[in-house]
């Protein structure tokens, strides 16, 4: 079972910790503050109150052996970049982190951090994509240059197969995903919408209106295509 440390235990990391838990992972919470400690002792594997500038405190918990250690601490960027360090020491294979500003991110990258995530940047990122158009219902980068993005089916793409549009060479996208909703009748006799999500469609495969495709492409390609459908509704 994969085992992971969230060092800090903010909204960010009880948030990660819980998530982890419910997918079935093993999770050490760890925090210097007994309070914040004890709030998620029911939940997780194991949660411990040490200051995470302490090396000895760490190397007690054995730290050293867990999959990944996401250090969840952002405003105070002297104890995050000494943590990192004391974890690179240590020999954590696995380093992702919570920053505050550019400069943060910098120095924990230099430092062999894998991956600083920069909370309110990547949330307001994804809230302006989302606001752009209202084709648009989820807006993932997955690098600096590349999306997956769930939008309503263009009207120019309604009633067609994938083989038809071939958005690969004209897009430059490719659709990884349909998601369509069926009228149905429960066990109790209501009406309801039966969700089915078809992960990679075949050519033969047709959009309908009331679907939702998830492409991924270029964040440019993304942008021209959501563009496209937005200017053809409103000329409708
Ligand atoms: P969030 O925005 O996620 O709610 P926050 O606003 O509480 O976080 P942060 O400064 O990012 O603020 O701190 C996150 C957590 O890290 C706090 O619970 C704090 O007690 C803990 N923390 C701070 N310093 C240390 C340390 N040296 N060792 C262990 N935990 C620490």
């Amino acid at each position: 079972m994969a085992q992971f440390a969230v060092i800090g235990l903010g909204r960010f990391g009880i948030t990660i910790a819980e998530t982890l838990v419910k997918k079935g992972a093993e999770v050490i919470a760890i925090d210097n503050d007994e309070k914040k400690v004890e709030e998620v002792r029911a939940f997780v594997t194991n949660s411990v109150c040490l200051d995470s500038t302490d090396e000895q405190a760490l190397r007690a918990i054995d730290i050293g052996n867990v999959d990944a250690v996401v250090i969840a601490i952002g405003e105070n960027i002297e104890v995050s970049v000494l943590t990192a360090a004391i974890l690179r020491k240590i020999g954590v294979g696995k380093i992702l982190a919570k920053v505050d500003s550019e400069l943060h991110a910098r120095i924990l990258t230099i430092m062999g951090v894998q991956r600083t995530i920069f909370p309110e940047q990547y949330v307001g990122r994804e809230i302006a994509n989302l606001l752009i158009s209202q084709h648009v219902f989820t807006y993932t980068e997955i690098s600096k240059e590349h999306s997956v993005v769930e939008i309503s089916v263009p009207s120019f793409f309604v009633e067609k197969s994938l083989k038809d549009l071939d958005v690969r060479n004209k897009y430059n996208i490719s659709i990884i995903a349909i998601k369509s909703t069926k009228p149905t009748v429960d066990e109790l006799g209501n009406n309801i919408l039966l969700e089915d999500t078809n992960v990679l469609p075949s050519a033969e495969d047709v959009l309908h209106q009331s679907d939702r495709i998830i492409i991924i492409g270029k964040n440019n390609d993304v942008d021209a295509l959501v563009k496209i459908a937005e200017k053809r509704k409103m000329q409708e």
